[in-house]
């Protein structure tokens, strides 16, 4: 007997591209990028700044390359980034900020990533002088990943926005599932792209691409992330392979992510329905599931190698802290299955 098909709930990332988006691959038009010549590129850079209402964008290889070139035209050596404890930019690239660019860091802690301007702004010190680090950005994670796929109130970016402003502190927006938020809230793409200096979106994670980031900002700031990519080694030849893919995912992808939030909702009310300390489904807006497992005796590690015996993988982030996350290769019968066998195991650590 082969063994049977892992249902994947370890990230949207984990999507292969479908057969039709090969096909747009296959047949896109492609000259050297870092000539600037690859049509397929220059169109999607164009198409995603412009949705963003930004001036310029620059296809990146990844989400992490895309929030360090951004924040690297925002924070020169020696000064300091602030972001939510939990956020990718501090937990997830490995110090990048201060290895490639001499970034220092300090970082507020809040309940489910959830942003609030206040808890930003009281930590933050622009123009501390000769002896004290300066902050000059704020980077915001929409929706917020280790936050359970948190949306981020439109009125507290928009306060945060005000009040940096005037503080002279330039924001960032990691928009790594901005896609997600949008589809969410209703919030128009272009009215989170009000706020923030420069944005990062991915295309690789919900919308199903294989590969394939944009950083967004100012003409500018984006001529020269392009020198630092190429520093960097991020400059492609015939990548509008990748930004075919990219195209693809917006025309067709997009629409579809609502599904991935009515699954990941489902999920969480079939697990409240035996273990409500573990989730509150209210507080799942998108597509990832947070279990918070600290009221049991099992730990994240253990439920992890439990369900992968059931034939589910998810994400064990933290000793008590399982994430599970919806996306577009998922099937309704896998959705059951996941349904079924995530409360039982849950039930059986609560008796155990
Ligand atoms: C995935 C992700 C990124 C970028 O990740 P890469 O793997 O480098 O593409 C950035 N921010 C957030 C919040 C993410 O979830």
């Amino acid at each position: 007997m082969s063994s049977p098909v892992l249902i994947d709930l370890r990230s949207d990332t984990v999507t292969k591209p479908s057969a039709q988006m090969r096909e747009v691959m296959a047949a896109a038009e492609v000259g050297d990028d870092v000539y600037g010549e690859d049509p397929t590129i220059n169109s999607l850079e164009e198409r995603v700044a412009q949705l963003f209402g930004k001036e310029a964008g620059l296809f990146c290889p990844s989400g992490s390359l895309a929030n360090q070139l951004s924040i690297r035209m925002l924070v020169a050596p020696g000064e300091e980034l602030i972001t939510e404890t939990n956020s990718h930019i501090v937990r997830a690239e490995l110090g990048a900020g201060a290895v490639f660019s001499g970034i220092t860091t300090r970082t507020w802690l809040a309940d489910r990533g959830l942003l609030s301007a206040s808890d930003a702004l009281n930590i933050a010190r622009p123009d501390s002088g000769p002896y004290l680090v300066s902050t000059t950005a704020i980077a915001i994670e929409n929706t917020h990943n280790f936050g359970g796929g948190t949306v981020q109130p439109l009125d507290e970016i928009k306060k945060l926005r005000q009040e940096s402003q005037s503080l002279g502190i330039a924001l960032h927006l990691d928009g790594a599932r901005i896609w997600n938020a949008h589809i969410a809230s209703g919030v128009e793409f272009k009215e989170y792209g009000k706020y923030f200096d420069t944005i990062s979106v991915c295309l690789s994670k919900g919308l199903g691409a294989p590969v394939g980031s944009l950083m967004l900002s100012t003409k500018d700031r984006v001529i020269k992330a392009r020198a630092w990519r190429k520093r960097y080694g991020g400059g492609m030849r015939q990548a509008g392979l990748l930004a075919a893919a990219a195209h693809y995912a917006l025309d067709n992808n997009l629409a579809l992510l609502k599904n991935d939030h009515k699954r990941a909702k489902e999920i969480a009310i079939a697990i409240a329905a035996v273990a409500p300390k573990v989730i509150n489904p209210d507080h799942v807006e998108t597509n990832i599931v947070g279990l918070d497992i600290s009221s049991m005796k099992i730990t994240a590690a253990q439920l992890s190698e439990q369900l992968k015996a059931s034939g589910v993988l998810a994400s064990a982030l933290g000793p008590k802290y399982l994430r599970v996350v919806t996306h577009l290769d998922l099937t309704d019968s896998d959705i059951e299955k996941v349904n079924q066998v995530l409360p039982q195991l849950l039930q059986r650590a609560l008796v155990s």
